[in-house]
């Protein structure tokens, strides 16, 4: 049985105060979820929301990961560094990365093993653009993402599955629920096939992609879509409702 998970993506929003002053709010209004929560949050920002999370359910995620233990890489950020805050989720290939900062599926599947060789949980997003999905090669963009992001991972259950299609990121254009879930079937059944149908079945697969209070109910109550990470909305208190999708 899978557990939800519902995580936050603040993107290059928020301050330290700001932040801080939000999860004091959200933290009585999710402390009774039944899913595993997130707020993924710029590196700064990452002391001082997890000081602001401390006793709460609200886990501190970070928004990428460097495949380096430490060296010459200007502005990135290593594991250690995460660790060290007690980090347990890092979002890797998020497709604003791979738009505008050059992420390709060979650095996330480098970013990925070093995430889970160093014991935090990859959030890999995987998603095709606009013009891939009405060109009908949605399964093979995914195909792709998928083969080369994943590489070599010994344990997928490891690993949550962002399915973002990039048209639906911060457009308020959310996937309909049958097209969400019958995409991210299709992501269970290529795992099936590049790990083991089993194993498959116990990866957590998340939505995102302009998830709302108000549509995160019907998307949730599709069989495959186990979660959603979640952009504009979990910067305000509407991320309290998401998480509270089930009550
Ligand atoms: C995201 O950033 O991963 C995302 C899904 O953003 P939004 O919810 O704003 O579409």
């Amino acid at each position: 049985m899978r557990k939800a998970f519902i995580a936050g993506n603040w993107k290059m929003n928020m301050t330290a105060a700001s932040g801080a002053a939000l999860i004091k709010e959200l933290a009585p209004l999710v402390a009774d979820a039944s899913c595993d929560v997130a707020l993924c949050v710029p590196a700064i920002l990452i002391p001082a929301m997890t000081e602001a999370a401390k006793g709460t359910n609200i886990k501190i995620g970070a928004e990428n990961i460097h495949w380096a233990a430490s060296g010459a890489y200007t502005g990135e950020i290593s594991a250690e560094m995460l660790k060290e805050y007690g980090v347990e989720y890092a979002i890797i290939g998020h497709s604003e990365r791979r738009q505008y900062f050059g992420e390709t599926d060979e650095t996330v599947n480098k970013r990925t093993l070093t995430a889970l060789a160093n014991g935090i949980t990859p959030i890999v997003c995987v998603g095709e653009l606009l013009e891939e999905r009405e060109a009908g090669v949605t399964e093979k963009v995914l195909d792709k993402q998928l083969e080369i992001g994943l590489k070599d991972v010994e344990d997928v259950s490891k690993i949550v599955i962002a399915y973002e299609p990039v048209w639906a990121i911060g457009t308020g254009k959310t996937a309909t629920d049958e097209q969400a879930q019958e995409t991210i079937a299709y992501i269970r059944k290529k795992l099936g096939e590049l790990f083991c149908p089993k194993c498959a079945e116990k990866v957590v697969i998340q939505y995102g992609g302009s998830m709302n209070a108000k549509n995160c109910k019907g998307l949730m109550a599709q069989p495959d879509i186990d979660g959603g990470l979640i952009g504009g909305a979990s910067l305000k208190l509407d991320f309290a409702t998401i998480v509270n999708y089930d009550k």
